[in-house]
């Protein structure tokens, strides 16, 4: 695993200029720490370039689920994006509007869907026939139409790392071109369903925007395909999949206005048709840091291994995808030293950097994982029945 995040000592004191780290260091570690002001910066964005077009944003859940943070997504207008029975039970219980409600996922069950279609909420993303078989059964014997979108697998390439593409053909996510034909032609028998849309996700940490262009282009044709076919599809849903940058923790902002223009100028809207969106990650990355302490320092042969209390268990991107996130030492202005800094989990994948350049650090120092705060706290684990790591938000400390 190369490393490049090296940040230089006055970027990584600056980050904390407002929290002061003694009072870190009174807490016990690891912990997250979430940026309220980062936060409702960062929504507030994303809101700004999005209204231009009159364009619907979901929070996709599974980014970050934490109480506080669902309480103000859902405070400035957000609808919801759910990909399990749990999340929208979630996203009821936080008030998200029923009608702002989508879950997608490739495998729904039963106990999923009843919970979904008892929410009323506004779609189901349907990603293959046997599924569109049992929402349709499981909607009749309440009684209920429901709304559904195909999710469709438009063979778009998102140049991201292979475990977080979802858009290609051999990936599992979606109903492929080839099966539509024989969908719609049984489209009549599902007298419990309604279709709406479609709907599309590619992948996640996209940065180059041409793959946005691709995909508004092949959803052009897939609703030409559908008129065509006599079908009117007044919802469309773009899926998620917008970048952040973890190379300069200090760059809050995701390129919003960048991301919702390629679509505005490739896609070719109907009258009256919704457009939405599901942004998990560019909304909330950018708001949380991931902060451990320093256990022991290691000589190996020919490295220096800095032992941290933070493993895979808090932050399992990097073992998961080999992610890098940003690393700055808050505590130490001495000369720079390299290090491989690893968790103390029992898996030799529980590294999160090799030849890491900061000064030149000690036990007790503390050691702040940048841009974590989509799928980090969310993915920990009790694995080695290690805690889970708390939360702490800077509005409250
Ligand atoms: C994960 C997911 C998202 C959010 O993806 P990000 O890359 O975090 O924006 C959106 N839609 C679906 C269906 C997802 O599974």
């Amino acid at each position: 695993m190369e490393n490049v995040l090296t940040l230089d000592k006055e970027t990584s004191q600056e980050m904390y200029n407002n929290v002061t780290v003694e009072k870190f260091n009174n807490i016990q570690t690891p912990f997250y720490y979430y940026d309220i002001d980062v936060l409702k910066n960062t929504l507030e964005t994303a809101i700004k370039a999005s209204s231009k077009y009159n364009y619907h944003i979901h929070y996709a859940i599974k980014a970050n689920a934490n109480d506080r943070i669902l309480d103000i997504i859902k405070d400035y207008g957000f609808g919801a994006d759910c990909v399990s029975g749990n999340e929208v039970s979630k996203a009821l219980e936080h008030g998200f509007a029923p009608e702002t409600i989508a879950f997608a996922g490739v495998g729904k069950s039963d106990l999923e869907i009843n919970t979904a279609i008892n929410g009323n909420i506004k779609a189901f993303h349907v990603e293959s026939v046997a599924e569109l078989e049992v929402i349709n059964e499981l909607a009749a014997a309440k009684n209920k139409v429901v709304n559904v979108a195909f999710r469709l697998n438009p063979n778009v390439d998102a140049k991201t790392h292979a475990y977080i593409t979802t858009g290609l053909s051999e990936n599992k996510f979606g109903i492929n071109p080839w099966e539509l034909e024989s969908l719609v032609e049984k489209l009549p028998e599902f007298k419990n369903l309604k279709l709406i849309g479609l709907h599309f996700h590619i992948g996640s940490q996209i940065l180059d925007m041409s793959v946005y262009k691709e995909l508004a282009e092949k959803a052009n044709n897939f609703l030409d395909w559908f008129e065509a076919n006599d079908i009117k599809l007044p919802y469309m849903n773009f899926g998620g999949g917008l970048g952040v940058d973890y190379d300069n923790p200090e760059n809050k902002t995701p390129d919003f206005e960048a991301f919702f223009k390629v679509i505005n100028e490739n896609f070719n809207r109907r009258d009256n048709q919704e457009v939405h969106f599901e942004l998990g990650r560019s909304l909330v990355a950018t708001c949380g840091d991931m902060i451990s302490k320093v256990l022991y320092i290691k000589k190996g042969l020919e490295k220096n291994f800095a032992i941290v209390d933070a493993g895979m268990t808090d932050l399992l991107r990097p073992a998961l995808y080999k992610s890098k996130h940003a690393i700055s030492n808050i505590s130490s202005i001495e000369e720079e030293v390299k290090y491989d800094v690893v968790g103390p989990v029992c898996e030799s994948s529980d590294v999160f950097a090799t030849e890491f350049t900061m000064p030149k650090t000690r036990r007790g120092n503390l050691i702040s994982f940048h841009t974590a705060g989509a799928y980090g706290q969310v993915m920990g684990s009790n694995y080695n029945l290690r805690d889970l790591a708390t939360e702490y938000y800077s509005d409250e400390i």
